[in-house]
């Protein structure tokens, strides 16, 4: 088995997981996603690039929805929660 694969698991919260393997779960996921359902990369830094300036972004997630923009904005018919959404 992979590294990374041995740190999914579908029924932990992110408090019951080892602080640093949180972060590499949502990566883990996010390259496991179908191509199909994810953005292409240059729309993916697009998106990362607004949110990178947006005043609701603290620590990687959103204030509006509460979401990680990393796993957010990779997902392609999600869109930016802002009442004037920036994506
Ligand atoms: S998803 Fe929208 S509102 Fe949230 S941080 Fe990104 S740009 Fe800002």
């Amino acid at each position: 088995m992979e590294n990374s694969q041995r740190w999914i698991c579908r029924k932990c919260l992110l408090k019951d997981l080892p602080e640093k393997n949180y972060l590499r779960n949502m990566y883990t996921y996010i390259a496991n996603l179908s191509e199909d359902d994810k953005v292409s990369d240059k729309e993916y830094e697009c998106r990362l690039m607004k949110c990178r300036e947006c005043v609701q972004l603290i620590n990687g997630m959103c204030r509006i929805c509460g979401c990680f923009v990393e796993m957010r904005a990779v997902i392609a018919v999600r869109h930016c929660p802002d009442n004037d959404p920036k994506w």
